[in-house]
């Protein structure tokens, strides 16, 4: 308050200062040399010198004075283009956009107008995997990206960390498309900073008034919402907002953030589903099945939400959780040694190829002491299809653990089985597609059968999955099949039954399911 004050009446304290200054200055010195009596030259001389003096010393002061202003005023200037500019970028910030992009809708004709919303993906792992100069890289090339396509009355803006926002007058489909594609196109090459070789990708969400909206504000949330839209699509991160589409969106995001901390709530459990020996039916293993018991919508089951989890990368946490949780659960079974099952766990793609996958196993059963010779991992064709050297690196790092792999799902997509003789696979899991029609078509017997003989050429171990009735476990028992899992013997079931159903197994006589 008193700074304040002092500030506001300075100018007048300091021209006061400099006024009475000068005029004793002025006066004190003329009665000084008045009072030396020097010739009349002398006396011109040493005034002029005196004034000149007086001049250099205000000139001095004005310099001074300017200097300080100028400064000032470039502060002022700097700090107000700061209030609106993103200093990375130096495009609009969020409120500045707002602000513009509203003045700009006034301006058109029947409120015509589209909002862009577009994300970089992934733009924290980028900052933590290779360095927030490399983030500040990928947002400065967006940006030159975006403006080259920008015409006279767009509004782009940087409206949070990752995301720009862009406003066009009127509906320009073929200009959002074109610079969809260049985006796209640049995404397709690797960026290379310093030592780092990465790639990244976007998404866009766009908006349109005045069927979306007519605000820039509700635009800009329902743009929002279509680029949630836009990248849980697989194909082409790009959506236009829909009503329809919205209420899955958000539907699905409540489920995804849910997922998030579902490992940390302790909502996953762990099923298990005997695996038996043929013939006899004795219990061989049990695979592990996990279930997400939401504290809303109750029992999920794992098709719902594994994609999802790879998704938002929780998947490796959860694969650790289920591989923990089966071990423990296997340890602490009241049930004699002899009978003990042995442990299926399956691995999605993305689980696989993780660099972690073979040391987090290891460290796994190093940390409890589960025999390697008692874990199979199950993973299906589509782990190869991208990188099939790096799979059989994977396989056999698996192999020297003493982990066994089998092949799940055989049977349905896309089934080859050029893939059984190049893989260091031990068991060949068949899909229920070919499990169920063996009743009824004398084809679909001679098929399993072929599979079963050639898996055994292989020297694979063969178990049936899905086996519901009496007569298929029949056929696969003429077949030759080494075991069987399905309902028909008991459905996935929780720790607490597994000792009671494993005991009571083991009473019935052989043969009995
Ligand atoms: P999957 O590996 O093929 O597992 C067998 C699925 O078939 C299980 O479904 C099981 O409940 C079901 N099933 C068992 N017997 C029968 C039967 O006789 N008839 C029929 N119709 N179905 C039967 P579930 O538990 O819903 O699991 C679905 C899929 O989710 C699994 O398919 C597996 O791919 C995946 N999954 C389950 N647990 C995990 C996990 O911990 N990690 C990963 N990555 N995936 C998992
Ligand atoms: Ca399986
Ligand atoms: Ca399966």
């Amino acid at each position: 308050m008193r700074s304040k004050l002092l500030s506001r009446k300075l100018p007048f304290i300091a021209t006061l200062v400099y006024f009475a200054g000068g005029f004793l200055w002025i006066t004190l010195s003329d009665l000084m040399v008045a009072s030396l009596h020097l010739p009349e030259t002398e006396r011109t001389l040493v005034e002029i010198v005196k004034g000149d003096l007086f001049i250099a010393l205000s000139a001095l002061m004005v310099y001074f004075l300017l200097h300080r202003l100028t400064r000032i005023s470039n502060e002022t200037s700097f700090q107000k283009y700061l209030a609106r500019h993103d200093p990375l970028t130096h495009l609009l910030n969020h409120p500045a956009w707002i602000e513009a992009s509203t003045d700009a809708l006034r301006q058109q004709d029947r409120n015509d107008a589209t909002i862009v919303l577009i994300d970089v993906s992934q733009l924290r792992y980028i900052n933590g995997a290779f360095g927030t100069a490399a983030g500040d890289f990928i947002l400065r090339y967006m940006a030159d990206l975006i403006q080259h396509h920008l015409e006279p009355g767009d509004v782009l803006g940087r409206s949070d960390a990752s995301r720009f926002a862009l406003f066009l007058p009127g509906h320009p489909e073929s200009a959002l498309e074109s610079l969809f594609e260049d985006l796209s196109q640049a995404s397709r090459h690797p960026v290379h900073i310093g030592l780092h070789r990465f790639r990244f990708s976007f998404a866009m969400g766009i908006s349109r008034s005045p069927q979306d909206a007519v605000s820039i504000s509700e635009l800009f949330t329902l743009a929002t919402i279509a680029l949630d839209q836009a990248k849980l699509n697989p194909d082409r991160h790009l959506a236009y907002y829909s009503q329809t589409a919205a209420k899955t969106t958000l539907a699905a995001l409540r489920l995804e953030t849910d997922l998030g901390l579902a490992i940390e709530r302790h909502e996953f459990i762990v099923h298990f589903q005997p695996i038996l020996g043929l013939p006899g039916l004795r219990l061989l293993a049990v695979e592990s099945l996990v279930r997400w018991q939401h504290p809303a919508l109750g029992l999920i089951p794992p098709d719902t939400f594994i994609q999802t989890a790879e998704q938002i990368g929780l998947i490796h946490d959860l694969g650790r959780f289920v591989l923990k949780e089966s071990i423990r659960t296997l340890g602490q079974l009241s049930v004699p040694e002899s009978i003990r099952p042995s442990l299926a766990i399956n691995l999605s793609a993305l689980q696989f190829t993780h660099r972690d996958l073979v040391p987090s196993i290891q460290a796994i059963l190093d940390e409890t002491g589960f025999p390697p010779e008692r874990l199979s991992l199950e993973i299906t064709e589509s782990t190869f299809i991208n990188d099939p050297e790096q799979g059989r690196k994977i396989l056999n790092q698996l192999r020297e653990l003493g982990v066994s792999v089998a092949l799940d799902d055989f049977g349905t997509g896309y089934s080859s089985l050029a893939y059984l003789q190049e893989l260091p696979i031990q068991i060949l899991k068949i899909d229920r597609a070919l499990i169920k029609p063996l009743p009824t078509r004398e084809s679909a017997r001679r098929i399993a059968r072929a599979v079963i003989d050639l898996a055994h050429s292989l020297e694979l171990r063969v178990i049936a999955e899905g086996v519901e009735h009496r007569e298929e476990l029949e056929h696969l028992e003429n077949a030759g099949c080494d075991a069987v899992q399905g309902f028909l013997f008991s459905r996935p079931m929780p720790a607490s039954t597994l000792a009671a159903w494993i005991l009571n197994q083991n009473d019935q006589p052989t043969g009995a399911a």
